[in-house]
């Protein structure tokens, strides 16, 4: 039924499990979007991009992912009123998960956050490199065409997910409400627009 892997933030406040895993039952991708850059500089995490600013993303269905402790330091933010939840934990500004409402049932999560230095063996390496143009210098080959093949098989993914109820129990929304677990903040616009200056694909601030 796949491997599970510990999850933990940098401090070890949050931790969770991941159950099911396997290079099939994954989504694993270099994003290289400037929403992906700009919530880790929010978040003062720039070290958890790679040298081009990509993160490095394992998506997975809601109910593979638990947490067993520290859930009281998680919250949300959305960098604009219908963005991504982008949920991270406040202890040490960890990301812990990305999702959209329960609707579109997926966790994505940075790579990092797995408690392993074998995650390769258990979902594989990363099946493609997205959103390129955004990259910080020279975007990565193939990185930056529309790539059919990963859009057909998140999506693929996405309902695959949908159907087999692997919607609920989820991470970081309640079943009864629908409504997320946690506070959650949205980004003024300002704040928005003062981060582009730290992203690609020509940053033109440094990172403080
Ligand atoms: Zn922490
Ligand atoms: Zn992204």
């Amino acid at each position: 039924m796949g491997g599970s892997i510990e999850l933990r933030c940098g401090c070890g406040e949050v931790r969770g499990t991941a159950t099911g895993l396997s290079p099939r039952a994954v989504n694993r991708v270099v994003c290289y979007c400037d929403d992906c850059q700009a919530f880790a500089h929010q978040l003062g995490r720039a070290d958890l991009l790679n040298a081009k600013g990509g993160s490095d993303i394992v998506q997975m269905a809601p109910a593979a992912l638990s947490f067993t402790r520290g859930q009281q330091h998680i919250i949300g933010l959305r960098l604009k009123p219908n963005g991504l939840y982008r949920w991270y934990a406040r202890c040490c500004n960890t990301p812990v998960g990305n999702t959209l409402t329960p609707r579109i049932p997926f966790v994505g999560l940075l790579a990092s956050t797995f408690d392993t230095p074998r995650l390769d063996d258990v979902v594989g390496a990363p099946s493609g490199e997205i959103f390129g143009k955004y990259a910080v210098g020279e975007p990565p080959p193939g990185s930056t065409r529309l790539n059919l093949g990963l859009l057909l098989r998140a999506i693929g993914k996405l309902l695959g997910w949908r159907l087999k109820g692997r919607t609920w129990p989820h991470p970081f929304f309640s079943r009864e409400t629908g409504e997320p677990l946690h506070a959650v903040t949205v980004l003024t616009q300002e704040q928005r627009e003062a981060l582009r200056a730290l992203c690609g694909p020509r940053p033109s601030a440094a990172s403080p």
